[in-house]
């Protein structure tokens, strides 16, 4: 199996506070893989560290071939990195369409017919089309979330990370956003899927990573890892 992305002992420190210590982990082309942790057990942060939003950590990250360890944010998006973020960040005066356009014209450097019909290609595959023209403050719950799917999609990416994209939804919206997720997979995708929805979690994941403090605790089929004694413990606290 080919390796996407290898980090490789990232330690993160947030002044006197190890955030991260020596986190290594590897994502296999294609593959569905959930992150998983109590709150405040570093998964934000690792993402922070693999998308770019943070540079000052130690270790070292690999994506596609190349050392990324040192590239910016949108260095990363370049190369293929695109994350929803555990907040949507909507330009809330603006359509939907348009908040596909800025990451659209942001990779391929234009924003014309072209791009708009690609855009709209993807807010179909989302079930968004027809909110195309909508003020993005005026999404349901659901929808943003769809949109901030869709505004990584803009970027082309070959890794996709979903941070807690299922938050704060009902049961059948959370299916809608993992069959969105599993479709982009299908169609190629290497996905990091975190989310505090165990269930959900644990359907779309391939191979699960579970941090705790963090550090990695456990690592294996989803069925391995909510059985593991250490991650049990790590859970009770939470
Ligand atoms: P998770 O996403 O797993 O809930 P985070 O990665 O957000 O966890 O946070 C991990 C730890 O790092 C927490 O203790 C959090 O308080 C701390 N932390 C996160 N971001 C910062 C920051 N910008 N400054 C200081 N501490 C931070
Ligand atoms: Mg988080």
């Amino acid at each position: 199996m080919e390796t996407i992305l290898e980090v490789s002992n990232v330690i993160k420190q947030f002044g006197g506070f190890t955030a991260l210590s020596e986190v290594s982990l590897h994502v296999n082309k294609g593959e569905r893989l959930g992150l998983i942790g109590p709150n405040g057990s570093g998964k934000t942060t690792l993402i922070n560290c693999i998308s770019g939003a943070y540079t000052n950590y130690q270790g070292s990250i690999h994506f596609d071939g190349g050392d990324i360890t040192l590239l910016k944010a949108h260095e990363r998006t370049k190369r293929g990195i695109a994350r929803s973020f555990q907040i949507p960040r909507p330009f809330s005066s603006m359509t939907v369409m348009e908040n596909l356009l800025v990451p659209f014209a942001f990779v391929g450097g234009k924003d014309g017919p072209e791009q708009q019909k690609e855009a709209m290609e993807i807010l179909k595959g989302m079930g968004l089309a027809e909110k195309a023209y909508v003020q993005s403050n005026q999404l349901s719950q659901v929808e943003l979330r769809k949109m901030e799917l869709a505004r990584a999609m803009a970027a082309k990416p070959k890794l996709l990370i979903s941070d807690e994209a299922m938050a704060g939804l009902s049961g059948t919206e959370i299916d809608e956003v993992l069959q969105i997720l599993f479709d982009l997979n299908n169609s190629g995708i290497t996905i990091i899927m975190i989310e505090h929805i165990m269930q959900a979690v644990m359907k779309f994941s391939q191979r699960v990573v579970c941090l705790d403090a963090g550090k990695i605790i456990c690592e294996g089929t989803p069925e391995t890892v909510v059985k593991n004694p250490e991650v049990q413990r790590a859970y009770l606290g939470d």
